[in-house]
């Protein structure tokens, strides 16, 4: 197949100035229920691509199905990039890669009957249900995906590398006295074994127990605390508040933040060292080369408290002038690839939770996380669940737990970091192209004067 799409691009190479093909070959499940109800299965198998090409500065992107009409599309590709340049391509070099990349397979997803799928997501969807008289509803999902996804560029570059997604999520929504309402989930990954779904009942069982948990909760009182982040907290906001602001094309594009995240520069707590890693084994957001076929790396986003390094495609390295950092992903080969995150986390550091609570008099413990939004440097996320810390130990539960701030000043107002750093999968959405899968990694984290608002 590689052979073929280096053929195909052969006699257009030095028409414009970068051209690559990226194409998909993949199959995929899904299965969901909603409350007892079999939402919707979906078996389905798929050969598609996208072309891109660059000339003088300007970019184009074609998508195609199937291999026949291939050499019309990459003249397509090629007028229409030739329309739109108009500056100086700049890319930053790297060097032509050949490689196959294969998925090292534990239990194949593939071998295994879609009834027999179907049983476990059902299995799994009736604890929920059976939980508690208060779950009003549930979603429950299933999912595979194995694609190859190969590439060939004008560098000479030839990638195919496979990738296996399986995963499990679970959600409650459960309603209590006066119609309150809580949400409770949970969510299982991994890149190469069905059998991360075998016997994961009470973990599945944490969505529903934390919304009724929820429920008999008080809403917290609003004001300013010193809040202990849990890791699968921790590590969210270190990809929402801070992650995408070390996403290059976000900073080309913004004056401000060229300032604000200059290189060198000291924004938090000389305890605190965030990473971006495609090279961690086994994770959502791990892969050996990204869409522009540039080795993914370990990469210090903040080291010792200074900002180091930040995420880069080609063209925002070559734009910037520096390094390439393999970080130009695509949720597929139809889309084309932006500047996009892989596993990102916090580094552990030294304190233990009991420490980072013991001397706290008044504070928050903010579990989990439903949602959030950013803008700019501001932040709001919304806990599944919190905790009042009173005379250093963990006390009542208390809902509505909402944390907002500022990404640069919260960094500073670091005062602990936990021990206990874990990754959880996630689903990162940017430019329309989501979930992108990702993953986020924090330990607990201990922050000072946090605007938490009530209800
Ligand atoms: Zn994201």
């Amino acid at each position: 197949m590689q052979d073929r799409l280096l053929e195909t691009i052969a006699p257009y190479r030095d028409r414009v100035d970068y051209l690559e093909v990226r194409l998909e070959q993949g199959e995929s499940t899904s299965i969901s229920y909603r409350g007892e109800r079999l939402d919707g299965v979906d078996r389905s198998f798929g050969l598609a691509g996208g072309i891109r090409a660059c000339h003088k500065g300007g970019w184009s992107f074609v998508t195609f199905n199937g291999l026949a009409d291939l050499g019309n599309r990459v003249e397509e590709a090629i007028s229409q990039a030739k329309l739109i340049g108009n500056e100086t391509t700049q890319l930053a070099e790297i060097e032509p890669v050949q490689d196959y990349v294969a998925v090292e397979l534990g239990h194949d997803p593939r071998g295994i009957g879609l009834d027999t799928k179907r049983q476990l997501v059902e299995d799994y969807n009736k604890l929920l249900l059976e939980f508690d008289p208060r779950i009003q509803t549930t979603m429950s999902g299933y999912s595979d995906r194995f694609r190859t996804i190969y590439f060939v560029n004008s560098l000479g570059t030839c990638i195919a590398q496979e990738r296996l997604d399986v995963s499990g999520r679970f959600g409650v929504i459960a309603r209590g006295e006066g119609g309150v309402v809580r949400q409770g989930f949970e969510s299982v990954h991994s890149r190469s074994d069905y059998d991360v779904l075998q016997g994961i009942g009470d973990r599945v069982k944490q969505a529903a127990e934390r919304a009724v948990r929820q429920l008999d909760a008080k809403s917290v009182k609003g004001g300013q605390y010193t809040v202990v982040l849990d890791p699968y907290l921790a590590g969210v906001f270190i990809h929402e508040a801070f992650g995408h602001l070390s996403e290059a094309d976000f900073v080309y594009e913004n004056p401000r933040m060229q300032e604000l995240l200059t290189l060198g520069k000291p924004i938090a707590i000389p305890q605190l060292n965030v990473i971006d890693d495609g090279t961690m084994p086994d994770l959502p957001g791990s892969l050996k080369y990204d869409d522009e076929g540039v080795p993914t790396q370990r990469k210090s986003l903040i080291k010792d408290g200074v900002l180091t390094q930040r995420l880069h495609s080609r063209e925002t390295a070559g734009k910037m002038q520096e390094a390439p950092t393999g970080n130009a992903r695509a949720i597929s080969a139809m889309h084309p690839p932006i500047v996009r995150m892989t596993n990102t986390g916090i580094e552990p550091g030294d304190a233990s939770f009991e420490e980072m609570i013991g001397d706290i008099e008044e504070g928050v413990y903010a579990v989990q996380m439903l949602g959030g939004q950013t803008n700019g440097e501001m932040f709001t996320f919304s806990a599944a669940e919190g905790y009042m810390i009173r005379d250093g130990k963990i006390a009542e539960p208390v809902s509505d737990v909402t944390l907002t701030g500022n990404v640069f000043q919260t960094l500073k107002d670091i005062e602990a970091i936990g021990n206990d750093t874990v990754y959880r999968n996630g689903g990162c959405g940017k430019g329309g192209q989501m979930p992108l899968p990702v993953s986020t990694g924090g330990p607990h984290v201990r922050i000072k004067n946090v605007i938490v608002g009530g209800r």
